[in-house]
């Protein structure tokens, strides 16, 4: 194994053409019965405080997922003095040990498979394709950086040079590293923060989004039977109060957060405050993704890449595409295509194979976008409006697919986190004004381009400093290892997740010079 993790495979897919297969996983999934958790801080010591609420499915507002007993602020003092404990036992742990319990853990959440698969569906909305993907996704990070540790925190790289010296290059973890995760890859973004932090030998405090402690908390089981010690893994479901507590303790040695720009700047100025040693934030954050299509793209090829792109996992992706730039002389064969393609679309239980559209996360959710509909409404065409289907899920949050055209791209200030995409049209001559624009826009998260003239595609990606660039594909989806991903400007940090210098961040760097 290498940091490029050549030595390493990806995790099987699974092919949903074949009934067998897709049946066996429906028939697995059922087994679950709700409400199949009850959700509590775990760690050494820790005592559930908060009271007990319900989590229900945001399918239909009302059935039960299971439940969550959240931390409280004043036991954040008492969750550092036990992962600072854990710490000092942890970061001696042999690195083989560490990468051990990481790697096995990827093999724990492939065996319990259809369980996670039936939590995700019900508190996270989230379809089978899309829980597939997430699931391969934590395996890959975990077995990924488990074999980036071996290399990284062994014995370390005997240095090159005139000293004359033996002078050993090697990384080692920093302390108590604070996790902050999202509801939209609530097992893969979590447990992506969790074990690369880990596996660099730091202790982790591991808070969930508040909308998805259930998956989060069935994952942190698996970590502790994967052989990780209850004073190096810490599990604080809360609200943003934990989250602010956490991110103000002192001992703090790192932050790994995904989400919100707004929340990212919080915690960096909390940070920045605090007076002792600086502390590294990884951040990755929200984009406003562009697609530009010019005329020489494949017209099928292109409905396809913006449909799964706008609206798979409802649009719930940082990565989804926002705003698609078509190039004037195609775009109403275009906008055609991708309303028809977009009316395909079947909303329903996202258990139900059939789903390609569940629900967005929450009520709030749902009331944000719709609200931007009508915002839009006022001055902007609105070319596509889905429609809910009535019925069992009347009380659930759910948006239909949206297609908006912007009369000018500026009209969209804002990420709009769903299933809405926007359409601006381009005349050829203006594509570096149109490069501007996305430029103009701070962040540079994801960026797709259709065209067959190699010298437009080369132009656009050496212009814009974005993160992951697709060309004449999809831009969701990115591998571990093969597709290392994340943003910069408004969009993130970096170091990129998935990637060959992830773990770095994580680590304190030191050399050793022994005069022999
Ligand atoms: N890595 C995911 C993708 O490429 C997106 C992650 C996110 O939404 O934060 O689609």
């Amino acid at each position: 194994a290498d940091l490029y993790g050549e030595a390493r495979k990806n995790s099987e897919g699974m092919e949903f053409g074949y009934s067998a297969e897709r049946l066996a996983l429906v028939d697995g999934m059922a087994k679950t019965e709700f409400p199949a958790v009850r959700a509590r801080p775990l760690g050494k010591g820790l005592q559930a405080k908060g009271a007990e609420r319900p989590v229900l499915s945001p399918a239909d507002g009302k059935s039960i997922a299971g439940s969550v007993q959240e931390a409280t602020v004043d036991q954040v003092g008492a969750i550092f003095d036990t992962a600072s404990k854990g710490f000092e036992r942890w970061s001696r742990t042999p690195v083989e040990d560490r990468a051990a319990a990481i790697a096995k853990l990827g093999d724990l959440l492939e065996e319990n498979r259809d369980r996670l698969m039936a939590i995700l569906a019900k508190e996270g909305g989230k379809c089978l394709v899309d829980g597939i993907a997430e699931i391969r996704e934590a395996v890959d990070f975990c077995r990924y950086y488990a074999a980036q540790a071996r290399v990284l925190f062994g014995e370390g790289t005997l240095m090159p040079g005139p000293t004359g010296e033996e002078d050993r290059y090697r990384h080692r973890g920093r302390g108590v590293f604070v996790c902050i995760s999202p509801w939209n890859f609530p097992l893969a973004i979590f447990l992506g923060q969790v074990t690369a932090a880990l596996v660099s030998g730091n202790a982790v405090i591991a808070k969930p989004a508040e909308q998805t402690p259930l998956i989060a908390y069935e994952a942190f089981r698996l970590l502790h039977k994967a052989g990780v010690p209850e004073d190096a893994a810490l599990f604080v479901p809360g609200d943003g109060a934990v989250g602010a507590a956490l991110v103000k303790e002192p001992r703090i040695a790192g932050v790994a957060f995904t989400g919100s720009t707004e929340t990212a700047w919080a915690i960096n100025r909390t940070l920045a405050e605090k007076r002792g040693p600086i502390v590294p934030l990884i951040a990755e954050t929200g984009g406003i993704n562009a697609m530009l299509v010019d005329a020489t793209a494949l017209p099928e090829q292109v409905t396809d890449d913006v449909i799964m792109s706008a609206f798979r996992s409802a649009g719930q992706r940082c990565s989804a595409l926002r705003i698609l730039y078509l190039q004037d002389d195609v775009a109403d064969k275009l906008v055609a295509m991708v309303k028809g393609a977009a009316a395909e679309l079947k909303l329903g239980d996202p258990a139900d194979p059939a789903t390609d559209i569940g629900p967005v996360i929450d009520m709030e959710a749902r009331d944000n976008l719709m609200a931007h509909v009508e915002e839009m409404k006022k001055s902007q065409k609105i070319a596509y409006a889905g429609q809910v289907p009535d019925g069992a899920y009347v009380d659930g949050s759910w948006v239909a697919p949206h297609i908006i055209e912007l009369d000018k791209p500026e009209a969209l200030t804002r990420e709009v986190f769903g299933p809405i995409l926007h359409v601006v049209r381009y005349k050829a001559a203006d594509l570096p004004k149109v490069l501007d624009r996305i430029d103009a826009t701070g962040y540079g998260l994801t960026l797709g381009v259709h065209s067959r003239i190699d010298a437009t595609v080369k132009t656009v990606v050496d212009r814009l400093s974005v993160g992951n660039v697709y060309v004449n594909r999809n831009i969701i989806g990115a591998v571990v290892g093969t597709q290392p991903f994340g943003g910069s400007g408004l969009s993130g940090t970096g170091p990129k997740a998935g990637g060959p210098a992830y773990l770095t961040r994580f680590a304190l760097e030191q050399v050793v010079s022994i005069n022999t």
